[in-house]
């Protein structure tokens, strides 16, 4: 369907352009609005992506749904059986993969491999849903026998954000697929050729076409997925502002909807904190993927005499080399807001104890160095705004009852991690935070599979998670069959 990307290095490598798969085809993007999917390694446009409009959003329900009334027919074990083999592709194609999105989001080759890698983790999980979704079934009176069965929604919708993208589609993309569902996916303008990358695998993996089809865009697109009357459920990963605004559209048409935003992941780190262990985590934690994870850590909140801890997270990143431990952010604009960031919080009273501000990388892209704020109070930007980058903003207090208050009163609720030596500490910090995945000494706990994904507050909208068992209930909706049956007389007509 489309040719395999051929770099495996950082250097710069063109690829082709980033257009609609629908029916199984790649077709151009009906719109006028072109733009370009740039490296942020080298701030140079590896591709172009045109822009969709209603008018392909219709086109491609119209193609799944055709699509969908054989696909919806197959046994489960069957449509699962899809997903084995393009977990075979994938491992196959994994430094393809794992270099193209290295090249298209910025992140480093590791990082993106990882990426990728827990992609294929999420698929793994897809392929254990026929021996999940056994039916359950039981006699509830004599004779009488009560069954469930988790049915496909029909034509389905997914868009995804710029930070991962390969894994976020792979967030939802096994459970609905096996549950019987044609999807339309939206992935990010900014990095829209993974999914792309996506679609051939499938395709190759026997995926029938039109089951999966790809629409490329913006927000014309998202609000034409959000109202299409025949589009059943929609799934979201992006920022907060843009998660509310569609849970509530696609709502309002009647759709199923969960929709996860964005996040301000607050760390709490206590005097009887492992040093090493906390040190080494709480950079990476803030640091990896540049600080463009909607689980990075973004505020240390310093409880009582932790010095020795921030002088050791200050030495490691002071050692950070920029394109060796660290990828560029994704555009020039998000270089300038994490600036303002920081200039802000230096204004308002912060100390800058390492500055990442106008920081070099080896490459002309959009760099910025890892950055640590002392000082930074919970009302300051710096302190409760999602920043999505390479800082964390220190706050002091001097217990943990203040630490909890600050924790709580953040309005969005993904992560929450403590570092301390002691259980009973870590009991009372995982029933005290405010966030749906909580960590002890881990700064960024994603839930592996099974567990879902999916936080509290401003950083989720609907119900259940994202991933997991909750995907799939997501993507299906369950028929309660009753059955009863008069007594066959001749009941050995077998023998
Ligand atoms: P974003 O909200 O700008 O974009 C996400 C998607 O929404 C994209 O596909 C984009 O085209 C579309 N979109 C943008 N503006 C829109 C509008 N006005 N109307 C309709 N659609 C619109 O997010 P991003 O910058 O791509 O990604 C970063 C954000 O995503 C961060 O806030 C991060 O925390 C969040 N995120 C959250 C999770 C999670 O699981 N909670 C995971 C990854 C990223």
């Amino acid at each position: 369907m489309i040719p395999a990307f051929n770099a495996r290095s950082n250097d710069f490598a063109s690829y082709i352009a980033a257009d609609n798969v629908i029916g199984g085809r790649v077709v151009k993007p009906s719109g006028s609005e072109t733009h370009d999917v740039v490296n942020p390694r080298h701030g140079k446009a590896m591709s172009t992506v045109t822009f969709g409009t209603a008018v392909d959003v219709d086109t491609a329900v119209k193609n799944a749904e055709k699509a969908f009334a054989d696909w919806s027919t197959w046994p489960i074990r069957e449509r699962a059986q899809i997903l084995y083999k393009a977990r075979d592709i994938m491992l196959r194609d994994v430094e393809e993969l794992a270099w193209l999105v290295s090249h298209e989001n910025g992140k480093s080759y590791g990082e993106a491999k990882a990426e990728v890698l827990k992609g294929i983790e999420c698929l793994e999980y897809g392929c254990s849903l026929p021996n999940l979704a056994a039916n359950e079934s039981l006699e509830v009176s004599r004779g009488v026998t009560c069954e469930m069965r988790y049915e496909p929604m029909g034509v389905v919708a997914g868009v995804t954000p710029f930070n991962f993208p390969f894994m976020v589609p792979l967030w939802m993309l096994p459970q609905a697929l096996v549950g019987g569902n044609a999807f339309i996916l939206k992935p990010s303008e900014v990095v829209p050729l993974s999914a792309l990358k996506i679609a051939a695998i499938f395709q190759e993996a026997g995926l029938p076409d039109g089951i999966l089809n790809i629409v490329q865009g913006g927000q014309e697109v998202v609000e034409a997925l959000c109202d299409h009357p025949d589009i059943k459920a929609f799934g979201f990963v992006g920022s907060t502002r843009v998660a509310k605004l569609v849970y509530g559209r696609a709502s309002t048409s009647g759709k199923r909807a969960l929709a996860l935003g964005g996040a301000k992941n607050h760390l709490i780190v206590v005097p009887d904190a492992d040093v090493e262990l906390t040190t080494e985590n709480v950079v990476a934690s803030f640091s990896g993927c540049a600080g463009q994870r909607c689980m990075a850590a973004s505020v240390l909140i310093a409880v009582g005499e932790v010095d020795h801890i921030i002088d050791a997270v200050a030495a490691k990143t002071q050692k950070m080399v920029l394109g060796e431990h660290m990828g560029p952010v994704i555009t020039q604009a998000a270089v300038e807001r994490i600036t303002r960031y920081i200039d802000e919080a230096e204004k308002g009273g912060a100390t800058v104890l390492v500055d990442g501000r106008g920081a070099a990388g080896p490459t002309d892209g959009y760099w910025v160095g890892p950055t640590l704020l002392d000082h930074v109070t919970p009302d300051m930007p710096a302190g409760c705004e999602e920043i999505f980058g390479p800082v964390l903003s220190i706050v002091r207090v001097d217990t943990l009852e203040q630490a909890f208050s600050i924790e709580n009163g953040n309005p969005y609720g993904n992560a929450a991690a403590i570092y301390t030596t002691s259980g009973h500490v870590a009991k009372v910090a995982m029933e005290r935070t405010s966030a749906g995945m909580c960590g002890v000494n881990i700064g960024v706990p994603v839930p592996r599979e099974p567990f879902g994904f999916g936080g509290w507050n401003d950083s989720k909208f609907g119900h259940g998670n994202i991933t997991g068992w909750d995907g799939f209930r997501f993507w299906t909706r369950p028929r309660k069959v009753t059955s009863k049956w008069a007594l066959q007389k001749d009941w050995n007509w077998m023998a």
